[in-house]
């Protein structure tokens, strides 16, 4: 079930078990104990499975009489750092894969890029220049969901250290990142009864969701929410493709890439035309990536009519597509190497005649006789060399072959996402709670090399922070495997979208001041 509660309350309320004090870490699961350091500091403290940790210091040998406690007991531990071996950062020991949710206090304490990512929601509104807009970043939308799918929607936050401690004190599951308000989103309620009905999404990055299991018509190796290397380049094709749309033919150029955590991949076009755009404009450019007729026998057709493709289409087919379904998915997929699976292909064939021609040849033979080579680039061949023959002259025809392929590789993106200013995204950097995945940035020059079963988990950084530990002081991020994407991050995405961002605030400054200077001459 899923609770949605309004942020304005300092103590929200989960559904069943009453009032949760504010400084409560959601992923403590129902035990919690503050300490009391002799430096006078309140850390919390959690459990997990495996021991208790502040994040900082590892208490051995407190819960060992444990069980749950319901209750904030402060407790005095004497001396700022106890000595336990080998674990002086006292995270517990990981479990190799997975999600530990008490891992996650840890993380956002020392690893989530706090601000980095307020640097890039800012969009340089948070310098001294007279042009930036100072509320720019307080009317964010956040949204978290805590622990138990307790769902805060609509928070905000007015700076860096703001927006900083309310994550470190809440450890939210997931976040989300909204619209630009045209009001600060958590204050919307006053508004409203001020008479004025002013709350209303004015800018919001150009988004795309594109999720594997849309595609499972077209993988044979997964289903639902699993990925793996064989099905994993339907991916890669869908980000080569609208990311280089996105740049050549709409001319947008901060465009971020990230892992989804599990499952699929997000774009975010930062670019601030693409920011301002209506939702209306949204539509047209989801529009333009669409080229599904219809859902018809399980499988996503692809129909094309008329005299030509369009440029995007033959540039994605000739680029992409056509390499990616020949040399890759033809024989990860093994796409026509068994009845069930060419049958699909050859429903695709407007000529009865000509898949039955097929039919005969590929039925009943498991192996390409007398040939070395893969059954599935055999019958691809043949498949290939007889609707190209020049015996069959149809414009449909002439066509099956590319529909084919569109139909195995082609985009599938959420449009719904797309369409709506007001649609949330999980932000980047987050972990997926099923997987313990980070949510990193996928560079779209690189993303063939790009491989979701190695990136990194909250378990394999909490392992590396120990093993920092009793070298490292202060403990830094670039220590960890998580260091590299948030230099990425940084380097690639970050720093050229700050310095479009200074330049358009500097112009469009000079632009007003020259405008009310005009003004004042007449
Ligand atoms: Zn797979």
């Amino acid at each position: 079930m899923m609770v949605i509660l309004p942020s304005s309350s300092s103590s929200h309320r989960r559904a069943s078990q009453g009032s949760v004090s504010k400084d409560h870490c959601p992923a403590s699961l129902g035990v919690r104990k503050r300490l009391v350091y002799n430096d006078g500091a309140k850390r919390l403290f959690l459990r997990s499975r495996f021991g208790f940790g502040t994040g900082r210091l590892l208490v051995r040998g407190y819960m060992g009489q444990g069980g749950a406690v319901n209750e904030c007991e402060d407790m005095v531990v004497e001396g700022n750092e106890l000595d336990v071996p080998g674990r002086k950062y006292g995270i517990p020991p990981a479990p190799t894969d997975g999600f530990d949710p008490n891992h996650l206090r840890v993380y956002y304490g020392k690893l989530f890029p706090h601000s980095d990512m307020f640097k890039w929601l800012s969009y340089g509104n948070d310098g001294k220049h007279p042009g930036c807009d100072q509320t720019y970043f307080g009317r964010r939308e956040f949204s978290f969901t805590l622990d138990n799918d307790i769902y805060l929607r609509f928070q905000s936050f007015s700076s860096l250290p703001d927006m900083e401690a309310s994550i470190k004190q809440k450890c939210p599951f997931k976040i989300d990142l909204g619209p630009i308000y045209s009001v600060d989103p958590s204050k919307r309620h006053a508004y409203a009864k001020s008479g004025d009905n002013v709350f209303t999404p004015v800018e919001r990055e150009l988004i795309f969701d594109i999720d594997i299991t849309d595609y499972d018509d077209v993988r044979y190796c997964c289903s639902g929410a699993d990925v793996c290397l064989d099905c994993w380049p339907l991916m890669t094709v869908a980000i080569k493709v609208i990311d280089r749309a996105l740049r050549d033919d709409f001319g947008f150029n901060h465009i971020l890439w990230v892992y989804s955590g599990r499952r699929g991949v997000h774009c975010w076009v930062c670019d601030a035309k693409a920011r301002r755009l209506s939702d209306e404009q949204r539509s047209s450019i989801a529009d333009y990536f669409r080229v599904y007729k219809g859902n018809e026998n399980g499988l996503n057709k692809v129909s094309f009519v008329g005299a030509a493709l369009h440029p995007f289409l033959v540039r994605s087919y000739s680029e992409v597509l056509r390499e990616y379904f020949e040399e890759v998915l033809l024989l990860k997929q093994s796409i026509l190497s068994s009845e069930d699976k060419y049958e699909k292909v050859l429903e695709m064939i407007p000529d009865k005649s000509v898949a039955a021609e097929l039919r005969g040849r590929w039925q009943g033979k498991q192996r390409s006789q007398g040939s070395k080579e893969d059954i599935n680039v055999v019958r691809w061949q043949q498949l290939k060399s007889l609707l190209q023959s020049g015996r069959f002259k149809g414009q449909g025809l002439r066509r099956t072959v590319e529909e084919i392929i569109f139909s195995f590789t082609y985009p599938r993106i959420d449009m719904e996402v797309s369409k709506h200013m007001n649609h949330l995204l999980k932000a980047p950097f987050c972990v997926h709670p099923k997987t313990g995945r980070v949510c990193v940035p996928i560079d779209p020059n690189n993303c063939e090399q790009f491989d979701p079963t190695t990136v990194p988990t909250l378990a394999m950084l909490m392992e590396e922070i120990n093993m920092a530990g009793s070298r490292e002081e202060p403990y830094d991020v670039n220590g960890t495997s998580l260091g590299k994407e948030v230099i990425y991050f940084r380097m690639s995405f970050l720093q050229p979208l700050l310095k479009s961002c200074k330049e358009e605030i500097e112009n469009s400054y000079n632009t007003r001041l020259q405008q009310s200077k005009n003004s004042l001459t007449w």
